[in-house]
């Protein structure tokens, strides 16, 4: 870690703090998440050398790109390197437009939207991986499973980094569902994970138009002062209306995303071919 030098400290994450640091040799920008295992449980360590896995496979322009690890026996500590997005999270944004009463412009949205979508479509399509032993393929997916604003990083650009992989997991196949207690954020929590408690790529979908929905109204589409309350509304399959000001095109994808079936969701494939979408992409390249 003597190649960087610590900076000011921008987040605080649940097992540490996330530091800006730079390079002495170039004086590059990064950040570094420092992890402390020491109240971790078993499962909670498996799940942080999880993310650093993960985090590593994904090399994506949307995605926080992951430098290299370290780990302080000593200390039990474990930093993580990463990309530097100094414009912040996305949970800041909403608040910044929310306190100034001011709506994000629709075009601003798209461009979220596409953004958000490409990182996930990257996680949700998979990377096949060869089985040394016995030289079979298999394709591996990756599900996020922790999708809310304040995992949503930007770059000095505003443009979209995923980042927090601290709870995702590969799994086996996209369509192999697996039983797991949820451990996310309740207000972006899908109704499957309310009823029952499978978890899949639909379920990432779901969060991400709860996402959409905020960006827009700046507020979470369902809120409550009780988990009951909440669950109810969650399952009732009632969307509350986008601001007037937002196209109906727009408002068709967030109800399409929030539907209560997950294979009435559409996929992260269909999103990336709404014309809407594909015209931002035709425009950045
Ligand atoms: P946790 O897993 O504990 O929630 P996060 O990875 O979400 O930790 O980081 C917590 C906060 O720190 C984020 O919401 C964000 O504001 C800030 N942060 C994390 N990573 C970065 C980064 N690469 N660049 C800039 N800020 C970051
Ligand atoms: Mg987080």
């Amino acid at each position: 870690m003597d190649k960087y030098e610590p900076l000011e400290i921008v987040g605080r994450g649940s097992f540490g703090v996330i530091r800006k640091i730079r390079r002495v040799a170039d004086g590059q920008l990064f950040v570094r998440k420092e992890i402390d295992y020491r109240l971790m449980s078993e499962k909670e360590r498996r799940q942080m050398v999880n993310e650093v896995n993960i985090l590593n496979n994904l090399k994506h322009p949307n995605i926080v790109r992951y430098h290299e690890r370290h780990v302080d026996r000593d200390e039990r500590r474990i930093y993580i390197v990463m990309e530097y997005c100094s414009g912040g999270d996305l949970a800041a944004i909403i608040k910044h437009f929310k306190a100034r009463n001011q709506r994000i412009p629709e075009d601003t949205v798209w461009q979220l939207v596409a953004q958000m979508m490409l990182a996930l479509h990257e996680c949700h399509q998979g990377r096949t991986v060869r089985n040394a032993a016995n030289g079979t393929e298999s394709r591996v997916v990756i599900l996020h499973r922790d999708l809310k604003p304040d995992n949503i990083f930007l770059d000095e650009h505003h443009n979209v980094k995923l980042g927090d992989f601290g709870l995702s997991r590969e799994m086996a196949c996209a369509h192999e569902m697996f039983a797991k207690t949820y451990v996310g954020t309740p207000f972006y929590m899908s109704p499957e994970l309310v009823t029952g408690s499978t978890y899949d790529a639909k379920s990432d979908i779901w969060s991400l138009g709860c996402i959409i929905y905020e960006v827009c109204a700046l507020r979470p589409p369902f809120l409550a002062t009780n988990q009951m309350e909440l669950n109810n509304k969650i399952l009732s399959g009632n969307v509350p209306p986008l601001p007037r000001e937002y196209s109906s095109d727009l408002a068709r994808l967030v109800t399409s995303m929030l539907s209560t079936k997950p294979d009435m969701r559409p996929t992260t494939a269909c999103c990336l071919s709404h014309p809407r979408i594909q015209t931002y992409m035709r425009n950045v390249e």
